[in-house]
């Protein structure tokens, strides 16, 4: 049980990410003592990762672990309340709204939903260990670091044509690895790999395992075909994970609107389905998702939060 009293606040601010802390700085700096609840994932998605390389600010890049105790320090260093907990439930249906955790229950006036989205996994032990060793789930990210180099895309939806076809821009070779011979993939997107002399694929294959160079970096992939159950180890400098992701939502389900794969809605800016209740970040974003858009709408969303306060005479 964390130490706090029970007064309702003027903000809380679900989520740790970069929308997070960002709507956490501008929260206090305007004077809103904001409490933020970290979740089970203190600091987000990039703490997943290793360099961070397009963060303005980082000449050098910088790790993504680093990156985000830099924005902790700084939402601390102007009064944000930061507890661990996670958000269980919530109920927003009169105000002050109330939000449940393991270990308490908070009241605030607004609310600002910063829980970020998650990269679809294949569940592997050895992409999880290898994350940012030479697997990744992002090739905008992270494409940069594959020059020249042979990658693999792992997926058969949109989201791993437009991996495979981005990636293209920076490696040598792309191969496309899925597990059927059939795509989930829009016409036009599957096309377009299609037409791209740069991209190979390997049908009717799932990954098994990731395996290592003597350099502890991703240097082959264990592959199974699906059909014969064959097993081959085929060499790659790198793989990307393109199976989709998924908006940490469940918890606003039937409270808040969302698109029809989970994705919270936002008008006006940041403005949710709910008056009072703000969104900011990977969770109301599935078309740019990065640290800084997440950044960007985390002070859209304090500045909204002020505003809106102010004319409820709240503040
Ligand atoms: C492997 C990888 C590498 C990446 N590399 C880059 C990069 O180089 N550059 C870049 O710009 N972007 C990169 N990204 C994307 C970037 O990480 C995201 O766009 C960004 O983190 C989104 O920030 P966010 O604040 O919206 O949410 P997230 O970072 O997803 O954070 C969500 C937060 O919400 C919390 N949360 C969730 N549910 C609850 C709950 N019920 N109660 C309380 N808290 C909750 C979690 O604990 C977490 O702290 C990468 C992503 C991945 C997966």
């Amino acid at each position: 049980m964390s130490s706090h009293d029970n007064s309702v606040r003027d903000v809380i601010i679900i989520g740790s990410g970069p929308a997070g802390y960002t709507a956490a700085i501008y929260a206090a700096r305007a004077n809103l003592k904001p409490m933020l609840l970290e979740g089970m994932q203190p600091g987000g998605q990039l703490t997943i990762t290793t360099d961070v390389e397009n963060y303005p600010g980082y000449p050098e890049g910088v790790m993504g672990p680093k990156m985000m105790e830099d924005f902790k320090a700084q939402a601390t260093r102007f009064g944000t309340e930061i507890l661990f907990e996670q958000v269980t439930k919530v109920d927003f249906s009169k105000r002050p709204f109330t939000l449940t955790t393991d270990f308490n229950e908070f009241k605030a006036n607004a609310i600002i939903v910063c829980t970020g989205a998650s990269a679809k996994l294949l569940g592997l032990e050895s992409e999880t260990r290898l994350m940012g060793h030479g697997v990744s789930a992002c090739a905008t990210c992270d494409g940069a670091f594959y020059k020249q180099k042979s990658v693999m895309v792992v997926g058969g939806g949109d989201t791993a044509m437009e991996e495979a076809n981005f990636l293209t821009r920076h490696a040598s070779k792309v191969t496309v690895v899925h597990r059927r011979d059939t795509f989930r993939a829009s016409k036009i997107m599957y096309d377009r790999a299609r037409a791209n002399p740069k991209i190979e694929w390997l049908l009717n294959k799932e990954p098994l395992e990731m395996l290592t160079g003597a350099n502890g970096k991703l240097n082959r992939v264990k592959l199974r075909d699906t059909k014969s159950g064959e097993l081959a180890e085929v060499p790659t400098d790198g793989l990307f994970v393109a199976i989709g992701h998924k908006p940490n939502t469940e918890i606003f389900k039937d409270v808040l609107d969302m698109d029809e794969t989970g994705y919270l809605k936002v008008h006006n800016g940041t403005y949710t389905s709910i008056e009072g209740v703000f969104a900011a970040g990977d969770v109301a974003d599935k078309v740019y998702r990065q640290a800084v858009t997440a950044a960007g709408m985390g002070c859209m969303a304090a500045i909204d939060v002020e505003r809106w306060l102010e004319r409820q005479g709240a503040h």
